[in-house]
């Protein structure tokens, strides 16, 4: 081994070696961790020797460790003498990521290889899915809702569950033993037989339309993060995806949101209640359970930090996320192991708050995209975000912006929930986004509080809206068309209901729709 790293040495500083086995991955990883820089010098080269058998394997395991730890596969040569290394590496590195092959040293001599050109289908093909209706989720992902409950994404019907049907919680279970529980392992075995499971069907439903959904987005991810090697039994993997609507601490009570969501809601909900019905209420236990990532009894966040070394993606939504400094914490431990630069972090925030705290944590992380909800303008916006405050707002978009300059790993989104309130308003609200310079924007459709989803709106305001999105002239009138015909295409609630839901709350808040929403105000017979 001397004499290679001697005859490597005339060309390249070689920082390190390694001896790669069948059996040593960990401490492969250990000794690239240690010998991890954030930028290398253009001499500088890690080499690891190959033993003779399984090759291809090894190879594999070196360059996911490789892509895990980010370093370039530039800067490493691989040492064997088999006669095939060659076309080893080149096949290794063409279902991968990094289209720099690894340099060899072979008979006595460094061999560089041309760069190989990866194909959409090789990528996919490397995550070697058992069948055309697998979803990798059930096996590498976690999701936890704002009271506490555990899903293996946002998207399936059904909580885990233990074989008695009851719901595994932050409050009643481990990581471990939520990707073990019954629910979950009988999930997994519908995927390994290449069933579609019911409690998917909101894929399913994407999919028949011809929509991506969020399983094949999730693979559309995967295979661009260069993950292979994964043995699908019914085992579950390592967390790669976690999803973590941290409590229901907010400082708003959205018109569209309720006590699940939002302690401010819940808060108001519960002083509408005579003092003696409160405890145990709905609310109350809204309220309770909705504090968990506060809550210093609970384990979870110790827990998490056991389930790290694979994460490659972090999403963060509420409540207010910005609200919980725990997260802050637990995205400093993650600098502190080394990992940031591998994972990616989305938030959904309500923009009221700029955590000028997180400017020092987010620049480690391979990237931090940052979504806005933001549904109306002005003085719509502050009916509908009830406590929050439009120029407020604006003036946190603007240090955003000032970050995102600063920072090259920032992306900054809209994300304009399509409601009875503001679909008639679409076009002001298109005005101001396009005036923003926003990476993305997104237009998602509300549907599950059905009083407020554009289905529910009187045949005379679905008329006014559907006039002004269709004739819509803003960059987004090809979204704003489908918006119409959906509205148009289904049924909500009826509007006695629409009204009483309404007046309720603007009697609570001591609003008056017709405010700030007359035309709305009008096309549905509100008098206030
Ligand atoms: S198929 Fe869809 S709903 Fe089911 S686990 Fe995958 S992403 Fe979630
Ligand atoms: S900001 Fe989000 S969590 Fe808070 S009240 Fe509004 S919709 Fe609910």
């Amino acid at each position: 081994m001397k004499d290679i790293i001697d005859k490597i040495s005339q060309t390249y500083n070689v920082l390190g070696s390694f001896q790669l086995t069948n059996t040593n991955a960990i401490e492969l990883r250990n000794f690239l961790k240690d010998n991890y820089r954030e930028a290398y010098k253009p001499d500088e080269r890690l080499v690891v020797f190959l033993n003779d058998d399984n090759i291809e394997q090894m190879l594999l395991t070196l360059l996911d460790h490789l892509l895990g730890i980010d370093i370039g596969s530039y800067f490493v040569i691989v040492v064997s003498n088999n006669d095939n290394i060659e076309q080893s590496v080149i096949s290794a590195t063409s279902t991968g990521y990094d289209k720099q092959p690894l340099e060899i040293f072979k008979n006595n001599s460094l061999i560089k290889l041309d760069e190989v050109e990866h194909t959409n289908n090789d990528r996919l093909a490397s995550l070697k899915l058992p069948n055309s209706t697998f979803c990798v989720l059930p096996w590498i992902s976690l999701e936890t809702s704002p009271v506490g409950g555990y899903k293996p994404c946002c998207n399936i019907f059904e909580e885990i569950t233990d074989e008695d049907n009851n719901p595994l919680t932050v409050h009643n279970a481990t990581i471990d033993e939520c990707q073990n529980a019954f629910s979950m392992n009988k999930l997994r075995e519908e995927f390994l037989q290449g069933k579609k499971p019911v409690a998917c069907n909101r894929c399913w439903s994407e999919e028949d339309v011809g929509r991506n959904s969020k399983r094949i987005n999730t693979l559309e991810r995967m295979k661009d993060m260069g993950i292979r090697n994964i043995q699908w039994d019914n085992k579950p993997k390592n967390l790669m995806f976690v999803d973590l609507k941290l409590g229901n601490i907010c400082n708003l009570k959205c018109r569209i949101c309720g006590s699940y969501s939002s302690s401010t809601y819940a808060t108001e909900e519960l002083k509408q209640m005579p003092y003696e019905e409160r405890k145990g209420s709905y609310p109350k236990i809204q309220l309770v359970n909705g504090a968990w990532p506060r809550n210093k009894e609970l384990s979870f966040w110790d827990d998490l930090r056991n389930h790290t070394y694979d994460i490659r993606y972090l999403e963060f939504t509420g409540g207010e996320p910005f609200m919980i400094k725990e997260h802050f914490e637990f995205l400093q431990m993650l600098i502190d192991l080394h990992l940031a630069h591998q994972i990616e972090i989305h938030y959904n925030t309500n923009g009221t708050i700029y955590p000028k705290e997180a400017e020092h944590i987010w620049l480690h992380f391979k990237h931090v995209e940052i979504a806005f909800s933001i549904d109306a303008v002005g003085d719509k916006f502050e009916y509908q975000r009830t406590e929050a405050n439009w120029e407020k707002v604006n003036e946190n978009i603007i240090q955003f912006k000032k970050l995102r300059e600063e920072l090259n790993n920032i992306s900054l989104q809209v994300c304009s929930t399509i409601n009875i309130f503001n679909v008639m308003y679409l076009d002001e609200l298109a005005e101001w986004i396009d005036q923003q310079d926003f990476d993305y924007v997104h237009w998602n459709m509300l549907h599950t509080a059905l009083q407020h989803c554009i289905t529910s709106l009187t045949p005379e305001a679905k008329d006014v809206a559907y006039s002004r999105l269709v004739n819509s002239q803003s960059n987004h009138k090809e979204a704003f068309q489908r918006v119409a015909d959906f509205m148009m295409n289904a049924e909500g609630v009826s509007a006695e209901e629409l009204i009483a839901d309404i007046s309720k709350m603007d009697l609570r808040r001591g609003h008056n729709l017709a405010s700030a929403h007359p035309e709305l105000a009008v096309a549905i017979g509100y008098n206030g």
